[in-house]
């Protein structure tokens, strides 16, 4: 170690120091901004780039007043309106805008007057148009009316319209009125081309230059400051007024364009060309150019509600945020734009290595810190324990500065004293003496400033790249950098971590160990944390951090952790790693800070100890590629913690605009549904975060992130509500005590024919209709059925009853023929006399009952006599007639008397006589003969005719066979006939 010239060097740090003193009276150090500047130009949307005016409507809308229109601005995205968008409406030129009480907004045009917005509809002040009026100026007057400056006078407009020129004798060109302001006691400042001017009712503008003892001079700013001073600018400077106008004291010199008076109470000017100058209380800093305000001046000058400042230039449209996040960079004094390495002083004061040297910051000054004639790069910063600083180079090893930085006292620690690549990145002090040097090339191990080890991967580390170095809680030191994770003991044991094998990660950037010796490593793989198991847990994309790249690993004292990576520093809460532990959660909820919020850039810069630390106000400094990023938690968690207000900005039906403020109707031929909202936070505008749904379709809540749009395709029909919740990131939409700010919008969508009620109705009603259809259909079938089967079985029946009917019949008739065929084969057919075989079965069954009867019985053989002549004299058939007829009669006498009388055979009739002996039967059959012969035939062809019979009678002995005794009785007709006829002859045995 070589410090040199001690003695001399503590009498010049002496002088510096009380030479600084007077210097930092003097501002020496550059005064840091620290504000943000955000620009937006027509590249972002904007419909011209000269920003004429800017304001804030009672939704909380920005608007800007351009050459091409107007356009409203939620944060994030301008919705332009102009001569394209507004064919009605001749909205170009704008120069002014003026928000009215009941939140609709002016818009004064240079050709054609003023035109006026309200709740979505566009409209035109009539009167206005009409004169044509060329404005530059609009004023609300206290009555109620409008003030408006034109380029050939002033008009008032009183409050139902009626335009009033005010008179002057100015003339039109030089009459140009550029500003206003109305006095209390009701009169007017009127700042025209031609100096300042008095209005008061009924008299005519009165001159104020002459009096003020001021040239002519364009007056363009008009101002009543809260502490009541009035104030003027012109082409020449700003001044105060006196309230008798005699009096003019000038503050700022050079043309002024637009004046603001602040919250804070700070009056900002905007010059021409020279930027836009800050006064309070008399310190006056420039915003100009070189911090980024670009363009000459413009009359665009606003305070939003949340108290940002909105400027407008020939540039664009420009945010000056203070906000949680600014940033440092050579526009604001940083010596460099690449800083590496940042180190808090105990004094409270920040050091900030870069790429060409070490600057320290102080209570909002920064100033550069002498690198003792050995300008590096600085690569990492760390405490000595001497009060002091170790300053680790790109190549010149190892500065170690005394506690009052005086670069006298500087002890270079280089290759002379061992270190054998002068590429530092980590430096620790452990114990009472030890020193460790962490280089590009491996571990210097320092015992009371003498090396006394040097370890790289020969000597058993990960490897020799050391990028971080962290005195252990058990008195060694952890050692990271390439290829993974050491651990040396105060014995000087080495217990290692193989990028591979055991590490999961390839490099370690940065290490953070916990009171309860939990070591948290920052990696290019994630998050580690090495558990009390000696295994490791990886966080990471796929527990939701943005970026796997971790440089840096800081505790914020107040449960959280801070990030810094390629995109950006994240803060997490620790109870958020606990519940992904334990399975509670699935991705952590990362509070991210980028570009959008302030950052000078997204990209971190680590890889080297000391990547970042807190400054004595508890903001994060962290290195990026175009600067420091300075990160306020509070603030952030203010913002957060606010409510964001977020309004529905338009509604599209296919791509048809609608009204977001009355219910839409959604007819059914419009397929897309696009809801535009936007949460109106103008700070941080991309850390909102939404989520909405659509009553009567959706389910849940749609997380939207930071989209700012829902689509909606095939909505159903019926009356629908889409919610949007907005809150600033990070969100978690399940905490109970979220502020949300909420707004939402209605639909009535109209669903298609087939789907409205009444059709529905209808369909039932058809359906039903269908269904009874049906049921009556089968019905009737069942009906027809059973019907069809009555008929069939009554047919059946019917059928069987005629079957039965015709057996019956058959039956009956059967018998008939039965009776007939017996009657046919026992009686004679022409004469109905029992035949010749009847006779003889007869003739046996009156042998037996004459033999049973003991009583005598005879037969007698008739036979007609001379038939032949009937036959012959009268034909055949009165031949059978008159046979008919005797046998008729032969019956009627002879049966009743008990006998019988057969036909046997031709003209011839056998009589069986029972009960009568011979003479008996002879007696009978004369008396039968006789009433024959007496009984003539009448008959009406033949006349009368008249037979005789004769009759030969046997009688019956037992023994005798029916043929004997017939044939007896034949031999006795024999005899008869031949006896002569007509009479009866008894056999004689
Ligand atoms: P008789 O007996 O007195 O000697 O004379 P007859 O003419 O009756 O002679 P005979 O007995 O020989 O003839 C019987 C005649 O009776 C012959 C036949 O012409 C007639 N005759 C027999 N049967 C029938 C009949 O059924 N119908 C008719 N019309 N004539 C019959
Ligand atoms: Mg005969
Ligand atoms: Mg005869």
């Amino acid at each position: 170690m070589h410090s040199a010239r001690a003695w001399l060097r503590a009498v010049l740090a002496l002088l510096l120091c009380i030479v600084s003193g007077v210097a930092l009276a003097l501002d020496p150090a550059r005064q840091v901004h620290e504000f943000t500047l955000t620009s937006w130009s027509m590249q972002d949307g904007m419909p011209h780039n000269y920003v004429h005016y800017i304001e804030q409507d009672a939704e909380g809308f920005l608007w800007i007043g351009t050459w091409e229109g107007a356009a409203r601005f939620d944060g994030r995205r301008f919705e332009v309106f102009d001569k394209r968008t507004l064919p009605d409406i001749p909205l170009a030129g704008v120069r002014t805008l003026l928000p009215e009480a009941d939140g609709g907004m002016l818009f004064g045009t240079s050709q054609h007057g003023v035109m006026r917005y309200s709740h979505g509809r566009w409209s035109v002040l009539q009167d206005t148009f009409e004169a044509k009026l060329r404005v530059v100026e609009l004023l609300q007057a206290a009555d109620g009316g409008l003030w408006i400056g034109c380029e050939d006078a002033l008009y008032r407009r009183a409050p139902g319209g009626g335009l009033t020129r005010i008179e002057s004798d100015l003339d039109p060109v030089n009459g140009m009125v550029l500003s206003m302001l109305e006095l209390p006691d009701g009169g007017l400042l009127v700042g025209t081309l031609r100096g300042l001017f008095l209005w008061r009712e009924g008299q005519p503008l009165r001159a104020l230059n002459p009096r003020l003892g001021l040239p002519e001079d364009a007056v363009r700013i008009l101002l009543r400051r809260r502490n009541g001073d009035l104030v003027m600018g012109d082409n020449h400077g700003a001044y105060v007024l006196d309230e008798g106008f005699t009096q003019a004291r000038r503050f700022h010199e050079g043309q002024v364009e637009a004046a603001h008076e602040d919250r804070h109470g700070a009056l900002w000017l905007m010059t021409a060309g020279k930027g836009l100058v800050r006064d309070l209380d008399g310190r006056q800093e420039t915003i100009d150019a070189t911090l980024g305000l670009k363009g000459r001046g413009g009359t665009g000058l606003f305070e939003d509600r949340q108290g940002l400042l909105w400027v407008g230039t020939t540039n664009g449209l420009y945010r000056i945020a203070d906000g949680p996040v600014f940033g440092l960079d050579r526009a604001r004094g940083l010596g460099d734009d690449y800083p590496r390495s940042i180190l808090r002083r105990p004094d409270g004061s920040m050091l900030i290595g870069h790429a060409t040297g070490l600057d320290r910051w102080q209570e909002g000054s920064i100033a550069p810190v002498d690198l003792a004639g050995r300008a590096s790069s600085v690569l990492t910063l760390a405490p000595s324990r001497d009060g002091g600083i170790y300053v680790g180079t790109y190549d010149r090893g190892v500065l170690h500065y005394p506690a009052d930085l005086n670069p006298d006292g500087v002890d270079v620690i280089d290759g002379t004293d061992g270190l054998r690549s002068q590429h530092v990145r980590a430096i620790a002090e452990v114990g009472e003496h030890g020193l460790f040097v962490g280089t590009s090339t491996g571990l210097a191990v320092f015992e009371r400033g003498t090396m006394t080890q040097w370890l790289g991967s020969g000597q058993g580390m990960p490897g020799d790249f050391v990028r971080v170095l962290l005195p252990s809680r058990r008195g060694g030191l952890w050692i990271g950098g390439a290829n993974g994770l050491a651990h040396r003991a105060a014995d000087g044991t080495l217990k290692v971590w193989h990028s591979g094998t055991d590490f999961p990660a390839v490099s370690s950037f940065d290490l953070l160990e916990d009171a309860d010796g939990t070591l948290w490593i920052g990696s290019d793989s994630g998050l580690l944390r090495l558990r009390e198991d000696g295994g490791f847990s990886v966080y990471d994309h796929r527990t939701g951090l943005p970026n796997d790249s971790i440089f840096r690993v800081l505790d914020d004292g107040r449960g959280s952790l801070w990030l810094s990576s390629n995109r950006g520093a994240f803060r997490i809460a620790r109870e958020q790693f606990t519940r992904i532990d334990a399975g509670e959660r699935r991705r952590l909820i990362v509070d991210a800070f980028d570009y959008s919020d302030g950052m000078p850039s997204s990209q971190c810069n680590g890889g080297n100890a000391q990547a970042g630390d807190f400054d004595a106000r508890g903001r994060l400094w962290v290195p990026t590629a175009t600067g420091v990023a300075v990160i306020d938690p509070d603030a952030s968690l203010a913002q957060s913690h606010d409510a964001v207000k977020v309004k529905i900005e338009g509604v599209q039906l296919d791509r048809k605009a609608m009204l977001p403020d009355n219910l839409i109707v959604v007819q059914p031929d419009v397929r897309r549904v696009t809801i535009h909202y936007a949460g109106l936070d103008f700070r941080a505008p991309l850390r909102i975060r939404y989520r909405y749904r659509m009553i009567g379709y959706d389910r849940d809540w749609v997380e939207a992130g930071d989209a700012a749009e829902a689509v909606y395709t095939n909505l159903p029909g019926g009356h629908l509500r889409f919610e949007v919740q907005a809150a600033m990131s990070p969100v978690d939409w399940d905490d109970a005590g979220l502020k949300a700010g909420f707004a939402s919008v209605e639909f009535e969508a109209i669903p298609p024919f087939w789907l409205r009620p009444w059709f529905m109705l209808l369909e039932a009603l058809a359906l039903l209709g269908l269904f009874a259809l049906v049921l009556r259909w089968r019905a009737g079938r069942y009906r027809r059925r059973q019907e069809r089967l009555h008929r069939t079985i009554e047919q059946r029946t019917r059928e069987l009853s005629a079957k039965n009917a015709a057996l019956e019949q058959a039956g009956r008739e059967r018998e008939t023929l039965l009776r007939q065929l017996e009657q046919q084969a026992t009686h004679d057919a022409l004469t109905g006399l029992p035949n010749r075989r009847a006779g003889d079965l007869r003739l046996a069954a009156a042998f037996e009952e004459a033999a049973a009867c003991g009583q005598p019985l005879c037969v007698a053989l008739g036979d007609i006599d001379h038939f032949k002549r009937v036959n012959d004299e009268h034909g055949h058939d009165i031949g059978d007639a008159l046979l008919r007829y005797i046998a008729q009669t032969l019956a009627d006498r002879e049966i009743p008397l008990g006998g019988y009388v057969t036909r046997h055979g031709g003209e011839e009739f056998l009589f069986v006589l029972p009960n009568a002996d011979l003479a008996q039967a002879t007696q009978r059959m004369e008396s039968l003969i006789a009433h024959l012969a007496n009984t003539p035939l009448q008959h009406d062809r033949a006349g009368e005719l008249r037979v005789t019979m004769s009759a030969g009678v046997a009688q019956w002995t037992s023994g005798i066979s029916g043929n004997r005794l017939i044939a007896a009785a034949d031999r006795a007709l024999y005899r008869a006939k031949r006896e002569g006829r007509n009479r009866v002859v008894a056999e004689e045995h």
